[in-house]
């Protein structure tokens, strides 16, 4: 399955810090791309680089128009599911989320724009109290996973060994470097 992530309502002079965190997330947690509505070239370079350091295949892009994006999205047969304190419980839907071949899923900042709840197949409440679009993304990614998103090798140039006490980490050199 495609899972990419559409972050809305990034507001660069305050949401550097979770916008980044979103991204963190929603790659190490097993989404293939975010798109971020609107321009923030430093915070997409940021993310392309953890990227390009720790592996996998995770991209980032600015988009100028989130609704052509989710329109293309959903014209491509790709559905969307929109994470909101106010939608429905996130268990009553997850199997049905399972069996698509692509979702965009959808996390806002402040306020999000009334047409998402039209654009969206899913309105689904992480719990239906206020909390984070971080760590709404989590768990949705986690149960659509069914926790398996924790145990994948990303195969990058550093990787940490996991130890009981120590911080050991392994670095890999590329062909280029001496
Ligand atoms: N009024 C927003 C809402 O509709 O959920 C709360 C704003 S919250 C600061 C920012 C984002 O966090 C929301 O756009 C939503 O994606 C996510 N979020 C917060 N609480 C959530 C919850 N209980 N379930 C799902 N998503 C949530």
């Amino acid at each position: 399955m495609r899972v990419a992530v559409l972050r809305l309502g990034h507001r660069p002079e305050r949401d550097k810090r979770i916008t980044t965190h979103v991204g963190l997330v929603a790659r190490a947690f097993g989404a293939d791309e975010m798109l971020l509505a609107g321009r923030d070239d430093k915070l997409v370079a940021g993310l392309e680089d953890v990227a390009e350091r720790w592996g996998g295949d995770f991209h980032v892009r600015s988009v100028s128009s989130w609704k052509r994006e989710a329109r293309h999205w959903k014209e491509s047969g790709g559905r969307i599911a929109h994470l909101t304190m106010y939608g429905t419980p996130l268990s009553e839907s997850i199997e049905e989320i399972r069996r698509s071949e692509a979702v965009m899923v959808v996390v806002g900042a402040e306020k999000v724009p009334p047409e998402i709840y039209e654009m969206a197949d899913w309105n689904l409440g992480v719990g239906n109290q206020p909390h984070s679009e971080v760590a709404a993304l989590a768990i949705f990614l986690d149960r659509l996973w069914e926790g398996e998103e924790l145990e994948r090798e990303f195969e990058g140039k550093i990787e940490i060994v996991p130890s009981p006490r120590f911080k050991t980490v392994i670095e890999r050199r590329g062909e280029d470097e001496v």
